[in-house]
């Protein structure tokens, strides 16, 4: 059988081959953050796949295994993978893993938005990292963890997260600008699931929705027609669609309104490999570009 003396060796470093912390996130943006900040210190599983809804998921053997072995792994919180089916919770139980001590909240510190749909109201919104200096808070909480876990590399992980913020922190602050000069009778973000309250609140531009959360019912005829009266008394000339759901109930209000649909945009997942919008920064650039861009003409 193969070499089973490998994993009793020393803590090796430097070259990605010994033995490697093991990190477990739950999704695409996440994954991307870590991997800003740990580069290829770390052995990385990501669960929900690249385009898929994080709300809602069903852990493949394949994830249960990665996560029982895990050393330390991060999820959103706040309402995200233990909303709805609540799959993570189900997932850390069947691991045995603890709070606090294997599995970590990288939102912890945000200032919580509630969400105020009917059968929604107190519940957290999940969509923290949609505003960039969340997004900041998020990294510097995977850092925390990532060189307590791994004491050896936690010089290159601060180093590596100063430079990730300083990064964000610059986008941040064009966004801001740009934002600022979009005329007050065009400014609302019109998509599917209302997850632009964080975006909206840094950004200050009001956002509207066809379903509040991507676990409550998606298009139905009344959230449909609630957000075609609402359209009708604005002036907004654009609707945006997430990469992340069916864009078929956003196409029955741009027919109904005759407002387009103008791009894709990523709230809930990065883009694929090479395509744009494939890691945090990049998603968030595509957003603020196409939404300020659009809203500005
Ligand atoms: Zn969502």
């Amino acid at each position: 059988m193969l070499v089973l003396t490998a994993c009793s060796g020393e803590k090796d470093t430097s070259n990605g081959k010994g033995d490697q912390l093991e990190v477990v996130v739950t999704n695409s943006i996440l994954a991307d953050m870590t991997k800003n900040i740990a580069q290829d210190r770390v052995k990385l599983h990501s669960i929900v796949p690249v385009g898929k809804d994080p709300h809602e998921y069903e852990p493949l053997p394949e994830d249960v295994r990665r996560a029982s072995t895990a050393d330390v792994i991060f999820y959103n919180g706040i309402n995200l993978e233990t909303g709805g089916n609540a799959w993570f919770t189900k997932l850390m139980k069947n691991a045995k893993k603890k709070k606090n001590q294997d599995y970590f909240a990288v939102s912890d510190g945000v200032e919580v938005i509630y969400l105020e749909g009917k059968g929604e109201k107190g519940k957290e919104d999940p969509h923290a990292w949609l505003n960039l200096e969340n997004g900041i808070q998020y990294a510097k909480n995977i850092e925390k963890e990532l060189s307590k876990k791994d004491p050896e590399n936690a010089s290159y992980y601060q180093k590596n997260l100063q430079h990730y913020i300083s990064k964000l922190a610059k986008l941040d602050q064009k966004a801001k600008e740009k934002f600022n000069a979009i005329p007050a009778t065009k400014k609302l973000i019109v998509t599917s699931e209302g997850c632009f309250k964080y975006f909206s609140k840094a950004y200050q531009i009001p956002s509207a929705y066809i379903w509040e959360i991507n676990t409550e019912e998606e298009g139905t005829p009344d959230q449909i027609k609630n957000l075609v009266k609402k359209l009708r008394d604005s002036e907004v000339p654009v609707l945006f669609v997430e990469s992340s759901v069916s864009d078929r109930p956003m196409k029955t209000v741009a027919k109904d309104t005759s407002i387009p649909i103008y791009a894709k945009i990523f709230t809930d997942s990065v883009a694929k490999p090479g395509e744009n919008g494939d890691s945090y920064y990049d998603m968030m650039k595509w957003n603020l570009d196409k939404i300020s861009e659009e809203l500005s003409k």
